[in-house]
């Protein structure tokens, strides 16, 4: 008789590396499939070559664009997933993030569950990944029942002083809340050292609260988990009746196998678990298994992003930067009565960075100038859901169709920051951050994908319902970002990480009855 597992996690990223956190003491039988191996801690961690240049944490699986163009998203396989080598900005949606928001371009469309739905669930999720923030700076911060369990990651002198800056401006400069093992008040003991390779990188210390770091790694003696890394998720496979998983087929060591379990939680990331969704055909399920409502693998989201230098005559000592952010213009302003979005600052570009999309000639003493009389930022608008935007497997391989969309507001922020900037910080020029376009950025940058399996009450406009379970299959359910039925402004996981915990509490719940 073959093993058979009460729960089967696939993919250990922010969904499903805080599930296995969840379910760690349910004294259920639980098999983690993970595709990557653990990220090794190597030097190369922390160096700007070997992880913007090189990419050596990212796949190098071939996917299509539109154009059919052959490219290397920029995604990691990993145990922990994306979270290895996220920024860790951890934020919660706004309460009109769930409602039906009106923009200059369109409607971002109400969810399912309201954001007191998912308050509690933040709190926890705040707490067990290290958010450092400050409750009632941010003037679109939604109701919490309690400030953050971490103090504000203060702020190194330059950006204080920018920070003082703005507000003196009338704005609204706070501390971004942030996910890392940080003890400012002891830090010959703290875990993490503030460093200037955050951003973008792997922690060498091990003190950024990623999923395999809070999920994971703590349970590898836990008798009742399993991790399998090396295994690729292939397909599902269901019984004749064709609304019950009984297999997972899983790819190792270029042999197929099969697992089976009663629950499968499918965490691959929105665009891997949409993938194996599409390839799980049967005569039964000819577009792909939970598919009825064509939806699979549509309406991807990904945000529209952009990253600027802003280089002044002020030199920028700066380490760890990635200290405050503002949402003054979040949802409009007086001018402009549309969502805009979000600004925050990014980890401190360094000069290898800047090399990586100079011209040739440019001269090393240049770039380290710019390097070193810069201040970084990162803004990101909220993109619409477009069926015409989305994933298809063609000949075994991902094709990503995506055309930006909801650009005005998002344009106007940028227009906004570069006025503001030049106004109150020495004449400060805001130029686009190279090593972050196409990369992050253009269509090809997946760093933020959500939505490709939404959730919702109604089976022809959703893919799952409201406890992330497929509506077509009994026994199948998704905890990453594929959930999101809209995708805000603000970075993604913190609401992956809050919705893995609300799932698990409701096997918790089921488990009880
Ligand atoms: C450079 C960078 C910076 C970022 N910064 C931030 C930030 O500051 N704040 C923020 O909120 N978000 C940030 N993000 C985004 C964040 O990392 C993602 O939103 C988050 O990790 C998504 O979680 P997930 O569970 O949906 O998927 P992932 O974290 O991508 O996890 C998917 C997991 O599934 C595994 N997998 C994939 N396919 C298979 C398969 N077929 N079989 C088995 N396993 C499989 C993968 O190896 C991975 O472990 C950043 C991302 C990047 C790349
Ligand atoms: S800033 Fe802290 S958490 Fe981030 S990589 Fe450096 S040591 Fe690790």
């Amino acid at each position: 008789m073959p093993e058979f597992f009460d729960y089967i996690i696939v993919g250990t990223g922010a969904g499903g590396g805080t599930l296995v956190h969840k379910l760690k003491d349910s004294g259920k039988k639980i098999l983690v499939l993970e595709r990557g191996e653990f990220l090794k801690r190597e030097p190369e961690n922390w160096d700007t070559r070997s992880v913007f240049k090189e990419q050596r944490y990212h796949t190098h699986e071939v996917w299509k664009t539109d154009q059919d163009k052959d490219f290397h998203p920029q995604t990691g396989y990993f145990v922990g997933g994306n979270t290895k080598v996220y920024g860790a900005a951890l934020f919660r949606l706004r309460e009109k993030d769930f409602e039906e928001l009106v923009h200059h371009d369109g409607i971002s469309p109400k969810w399912p569950l309201s954001y007191a739905d998912f308050e509690s669930y933040y709190t926890e999720a705040e707490k067990l990944y290290f958010v450092h923030g400050k409750q009632g700076d941010d003037i679109t911060e939604p109701h919490r029942s309690q400030d953050y369990f971490f103090p504000p990651v203060s702020h190194e002198p330059r950006i204080q002083e920018l920070h003082d800056k703005l507000k003196a401006y009338g704005l609204h400069p706070f501390c971004l809340p942030i996910g890392i093992n940080l003890n400012e008040k002891d830090p010959v003991n703290s875990p993490c050292i503030r460093c200037n390779t955050c951003d973008g990188f792997p922690c060498l210390v091990e003190a950024k609260a990623d999923a395999d770091m809070i999920g994971i790694r703590p349970n590898m003696n836990n008798s009742s988990i399993q991790l399998i890394t090396g295994a690729k998720v292939t397909r599902l496979l269901t019984d004749e009746s064709g609304t019950k998983v009984i297999a997972v087929e899983v790819e190792r060591n270029g042999a197929l196998e099969q697992y089976h379990g009663d629950k499968i939680v499918l965490s691959a990331g929105a665009i891997n678990s949409a993938a194996i969704l599409l390839r799980s055909v049967t005569d039964k399920h000819l577009n792909g298994l939970g598919n009825s409502s064509g939806l699979v693998g549509k309406n991807l989201m990904k945000h529209n992003n952009a990253a600027m230098l802003a280089i002044s005559t002020k030199y920028n000592p700066t380490k760890f930067q990635k200290t405050m952010a503002l949402n003054d213009f979040y949802f409009g302003d007086e001018d402009f009565h549309f969502p805009m979005g979000h600004v925050q600052l990014l980890g401190k570009s360094n000069k290898e960075m800047l090399t990586e999309d100079a011209p040739f000639f440019t001269p090393g003493l240049v770039l380290e100038e710019m390097a070193s009389h810069s201040v970084d930022w990162w803004f990101t608008g909220e993109d619409l859901p477009d069926p015409n935007n989305g994933i298809e497997i063609i000949q075994d391989t991902i094709h990503i169709h995506y055309t930006p969309n909801n650009r005005t507001g998002f344009e106007r922020l940028m227009d906004k920051w570069k006025h503001i900037l030049n106004q109150v910080d020495e004449n400060a020029h805001l130029i686009p951050h190279g090593v972050y376009l196409g990369k992050i950025i253009g269509n090809e940058g997946l760093a933020h994908q959500v939505g490709t399996l939404r959730f919702g009450t109604d089976p022809k406009t959703s893919v799952l319902d409201t406890n992330c379970k497929l509506h077509d299959v009994d026994n199948v359910y998704v905890v990453d970002g594929s959930f999101f039925p809209s995708s805000g402004a603000v970075n993604p996981s913190l609401t992956i990480i809050a919705n893995a915990l609300r799932i698990g509490d409701y096997f918790l719940k089921q488990a009880s009855q």
